[in-house]
């Protein structure tokens, strides 16, 4: 079967043949892999910035935005049969019996650090043939979003910080945000929210916020005219270039920023724009930065405004069960509202073999997808 694969002992990336899982447990679900993005983390691993091989492995399998077909499933599986769609979560629980996350399947916020990510952290990826795994990591999507379902994982990054600001908000009472008769499906309504980064997960995170009422701004560095620009103009949002207008000019432009949703992982430009947040505002982080130059910052200017700005700083990674339950839901309402949209944020489809130099040379940005589905591959885009 084939697999991409890094080996980061001999520095390498390149298509293995790799034995086909099989079912042994009854709670198992085999599936094909249809589609499988390719994300800025797949490039720090193959840049051995970041990923682990599972124990005894010299090399990773990667991919972790995957969706498959089921072909085959255990005895005891319920919820799936053969043909169905389904997207996999990516991380698995520590075996720490103390841990109050993994216990309760909250792995996303695993206190002992000893979580598994298939495809990054131990376990290995999606970016394969055939996959086995467990009924309970499995999430079914309705066959309309057979063309579109790869950006799910992405969008579950997303869905994660705005419930957990939205959690924040109506159990911390803070002013402005909530209101008892604030419906929870439009709480963003009269808010701004700037997100940082026009790539899958900036843009998915604007239509995430527009949904929820938000005046959303995506900051971003390619200058118009741009696909990026024009995919951002057209849901809704306003673009601005980094190129073309100064942070303070865009303060001055978008009056309070209620809400900042970071999805670049540059540290000097999330200090940079941490300086701004508005009062009571809240900033999400979840980009992982690379390490960067030392840099010299205020930090009494920063403490200060938390304080005297009553703001929350927010880092989220990975996703749990509702999330991946809200990004299906989002994501068809998305597609059904700006369907271009949507096929446009992928660039492309492409076979197993090129995997390695597009993961490789990626500068960035629009999503572009490995596809084993024959039929895929040879449809031409809309
Ligand atoms: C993935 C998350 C993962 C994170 C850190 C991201 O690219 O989407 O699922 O937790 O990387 O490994």
């Amino acid at each position: 079967m084939k697999a991409v694969a890094v080996f980061p002992g001999k520095r390498e990336v390149k298509v293995v043949n790799h034995p086909e899982p099989r079912i042994t447990s009854s709670d198992h679900v085999k599936f094909r892999v249809l589609d499988i993005g390719i994300c800025g983390t797949d490039k720090e691993i193959c840049q051995f910035e970041y990923g682990t091989p599972p124990p005894g492995s010299d090399y990773l399998i990667l991919g972790h935005e995957a969706l498959g077909e089921v072909v085959e499933v255990g005895k005891a599986v319920k919820r799936l049969k053969p043909g169905d769609l389904v997207i996999p979560t990516v991380r698995r629980p520590c075996a720490d019996p103390t841990c109050r996350s993994c216990t309760v399947g909250h792995q996303d916020f695993c206190y002992t650090d000893g979580f598994t990510e298939r495809g990054i952290k131990e376990s290995h990826g999606f970016m394969t043939e055939m996959v086995v795994d467990q009924e309970c990591y499995m999430h079914p999507v309705p066959g309309e979003l057979r063309d579109v379902a790869v950006l799910v994982e992405p969008l579950t990054i997303a869905e994660k910080a705005l419930a957990q600001t939205l959690w924040l908000m109506q159990h911390q009472h803070r002013p402005p945000w909530i209101h008892a008769d604030t419906p929870s499906e439009a709480w963003g309504n009269g808010l701004s929210a700037l997100v940082l980064g026009a790539g899958p997960v900036g843009i998915l995170g604007a239509m995430a916020l527009i949904i929820q009422g938000f005046r959303t701004y995506v900051y971003s560095r390619e200058q118009a005219p741009d696909i990026r620009a024009s995919l951002v103009e057209a849901i809704g949002a306003t673009y601005i270039s980094t190129e073309q207008v100064s942070l303070s000019q865009l303060v001055k432009q978008a009056g309070n920023i209620d809400l900042v949703y970071e999805a670049v992982g540059h540290s000097p430009f999330a200090l940079a724009v941490l300086r701004e947040l508005g009062t009571n505002g809240i900033y999400i982080l979840t980009g992982v930065p690379s390490p960067q130059a030392l840099m010299e910052v205020d930090p009494a200017h920063l403490l200060r405004n938390l304080v005297l700005k009553n703001q929350v700083v927010l880092g989220t990674v990975n996703a749990g069960e509702e999330a991946f339950t809200a990004a299906i839901d989002d994501l068809t309402i998305f597609s059904r509202r700006w369907p271009h949209v949507l096929h446009s944020l992928i660039a492309g489809r492409y076979p197993v073999e090129q995997a390695p130099d597009l993961i490789v040379q990626r500068a960035g940005g629009i999503k572009s997808v490995i596809s084993f589905d024959e039929a895929a591959l040879r449809k031409v885009p809309d």
